[in-house]
């Protein structure tokens, strides 16, 4: 792991960067969400521009043409652990029935013809070995929601 000091909406700027002509070729739109002076992570960048295309892309898979991804950053202040951000993506697509919710943290599990069932299981690790956590939410009839929490060092809390 090589950590240092980041911003995470940073990292978020260049993850859309890599995956502008896929959004633009599909139609995706993005709705961002962002808040001033997010206090930086500490971040290994390209395991997190990692976490961030495998939820992107998974999103778009999801959705086909056409659908929105909202994303948005946030502080959590004083939560027990100390003080985190948090990033939500949030897509417009059939969203993950229940009984699926936790399978789909597992290696190999996919619904996908060319999927390798890896993304999230990958996602997962590099978000824990960051000592942050990825959590799931998908309501009925509303797309899939993933939040990615990550521990913000003391001194900057
Ligand atoms: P893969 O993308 O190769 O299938 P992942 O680990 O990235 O592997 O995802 C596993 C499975 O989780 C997908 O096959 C899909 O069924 C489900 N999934 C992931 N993201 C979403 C999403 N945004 N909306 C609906 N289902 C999703
Ligand atoms: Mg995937």
């Amino acid at each position: 792991l090589n950590k240092k000091r980041v911003n995470i909406s940073w990292i978020i700027d260049m993850t859309l960067e890599l995956l502008e002509y896929r959004l633009k070729r599909h139609d995706v739109e993005i709705i961002r969400q962002q808040t001033e002076n997010l206090p930086p992570v500490e971040a290994d960048t390209e395991l997190m521009k990692e976490v961030f295309v495998n939820l992107i892309v998974n999103a778009c898979e999801a959705m086909g043409d056409g659908g929105r991804i909202f994303i948005e950053e946030n502080q959590v202040v004083g939560d027990r652990n100390g003080c985190a951000v948090r990033i939500s993506i949030r897509d417009t697509g059939p969203g993950i029935p229940d009984e699926a919710r936790q399978k789909i943290l597992e290696p190999f599990h996919t619904t996908k013809i060319q999927g390798t069932g890896l993304g999230l299981f990958i996602t997962g690790r590099i978000i824990r070995e960051h000592g942050g956590q990825l959590s799931i939410h998908s309501a009925e009839g509303q797309g899939a929601n993933f939040i990615v929490t990550l521990p913000v060092p003391e001194e900057d809390g």
